[in-house]
Order: C-alpha cells, then structure tokens, then sequence
C-alpha cells in the first residue's frame, strides 16, 4: 500500500469516527431532550419503545445504524420508530464532518477548497482561538440543526435555546475581545444590524396580525433572528440569509401545497419560518460572500 492510499483511508476512517461521535452525541441528545419533555429523570433507566415500552437492547439502540437494520420499525410490536431520530443522528454526525473537514484545526490540511468557504469570522486556523471559535460553532449548528427539527415538527421552540445562543454569541464576542481580533469599536454596527433586524420582524408581525389577520412571525423567532445577525459580518451575508430563507420557505410551501393538491398530504400544515432561517444562516456562513457578490453586487 502506498503512502497516499494510506493517508486516503486514513480520511476515511478520521470522518467515519467523527460521524459515529457527532451520531451518539445526537442520541443522547434527543433521549435528554425526551425525557426532559416528560418530566421524567434523565439518566436514570434504560431506553425504551415510545409505544410498547418495551427495554431497547444494545444492537437495537446504535445511532443511525439500528434504525436501518431495523428498518424503521421497533423490534418488538413492529410499529414505526420517529424517522425524525434518524435524522437528527444523521445531520448531526455530518455536521461534525463538515466542523471537522472546513472549520477544525484539520481544516487546512484537507484540502485547498475548505479555506475559500471557511466562515469569515473565524481566523486563520492553527491557534487556540481559532480552535475555540470553532467549537462555539460546532455547538450553535447543533443547536440550530436540533431547533429546525423541533420547530418543523411542534411550531414553537424552548426558551433555553433562545439562552444557549445567546449565551453562544456572548461567548463567541468575549473570546474575539479578549483575544484583540475585534475591537469594541466594531460591535456598534452589528448591534444596530441586529436591531435592525429586530425592527423589521416586528413591522412585519403588525402587519401580518393587523392587516392580513395572519399569525405573525413571533417573538422567538424574531428573537433568534436578532441573535444570528451578531454573528454574519456584514449586511451583504444578513441579506444572503433572508434572501435564502426566503426562497427555502417558498420552495417547501409550494412542495407542501402541491402534495396537499395531489391528497399525498391529509392536512395542510402550517409552516414554520425557523428552520429556514437556521439553514439559511449556515449556508450564508459558509457561501454568504460568494453568494452576495452574485446575486447582489455586493463585495465584502
Ligand atoms: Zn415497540
């Protein structure tokens, strides 16, 4: 085996190890989050059937993988198991890939590609801050991935993860500060974009309530929004994530609407604005620059 062959399954076996950990992370993650629901312990017992209650064995409870074997179905009375956890286990395993591959000390390493889209609030990789300011990262995507899921499925979000990316965003200001790669100077605009922001959700919640006697868009959503603006560095990747989600939203709608029409859907659901604006987000971290220089002309 040559040395090059090597180092590619070496690739592989690092990002099957990351996606198996970011996996576990989610399963653990979504049985707290379950619990928590319940009002019930969150360590204490074993899991179990959401419908027979029946104790879950080691085989049947590997992330991802189980939920194949299974086929989606729970071993014991054979009824579907939420495809929603499956899900979350897979988006969380591939965006640790993704932190792991374009954002991690790693990163450039991989390959040229992952320094052209890293986010550019990050600085340039091979120090403690740029290990830090990614793992604050890490930890907003997982966060926002896990809200996107939960909103498209309940239409409303806890307060404490309006908390954790506050907490987040207050973290991610006070390492830039304290490392000297922002200075105060520099948050006077970003808090006037978030404010902005703010400003305008709010206009369009009146409108929607008052004159299109429509529920309006929320204070937790427009809270989030606020939130997410801190951390897009400038205006030209804010109107990239509105312009996105936007057109996600629009697409989804149209899709939900037409299934709705072909009777595929039984009833029309209403459709939560947060998850495209959390996708929109990450995508306008990564291709934000490229993309506004595209579609709106505008450099920085
Ligand atoms: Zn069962």
């Amino acid at each position: 085996m040559d040395s090059l062959t090597f180092l590619k399954l070496m690739n592989v076996g690092i990002t099957v190890f990351f996606f198996a950990i970011g996996s576990i992370i989610a399963s653990f993650w979504a049985l707290v989050a379950a619990r928590l629901q319940e009002g019930r312990g969150w360590v204490k017992g074993r899991s179990e059937c959401d419908y027979c209650r029946h104790l879950i064995c080691w085989w049947q409870n590997i992330p991802v993988l189980s939920y194949l074997f299974l086929r989606g179905r729970c071993h014991y009375c054979h009824r579907r198991i939420k495809a929603s956890y499956f899900i979350w286990e897979c988006l969380l395993g591939l965006w640790t890939v993704v932190w792991l591959w374009y954002l991690s000390p790693l990163a450039p390493y991989a390959d040229q590609t992952s320094l052209a889209i890293r986010p550019p609030f990050f600085s340039v990789p091979g120090n403690l801050l740029a290990l830090l300011q990614s793992l604050l990262f890490l930890c907003l995507g997982a966060v926002l991935l896990w809200t996107a899921l939960v909103d498209l499925q309940t239409q409303e979000i806890a307060d404490g993860w309006l908390w954790t990316v506050l907490a987040l965003t207050v973290a991610k200001y006070g390492l830039d500060l304290g490392y000297g790669s922002l200075s105060l100077g520099q948050i006077g605009p970003v808090l006037l974009r978030s404010l902005g922001v703010g400003a305008v959700f709010w206009v369009l919640d009146w409108v929607a309530r008052r004159i299109w006697k429509r529920p309006g868009i929320g204070l937790g959503d427009t809270l989030m929004v606020m939130l997410l603006a801190w951390w897009l560095p400038s205006v030209g990747e804010l109107a990239v994530m509105f312009l996105l989600a936007f057109w996600l939203g629009a697409i989804v709608g149209l899709l939900i609407l037409g299934f709705a029409k072909l009777g595929r859907v039984k009833k029309q659901p209403t459709i939560a604005f947060l998850p495209f604006i959390n996708l929109a987000f990450l995508l306008s971290c990564f291709w934000g620059q490229q993309l506004s220089a595209w579609i709106l002309g505008l450099n920085g």
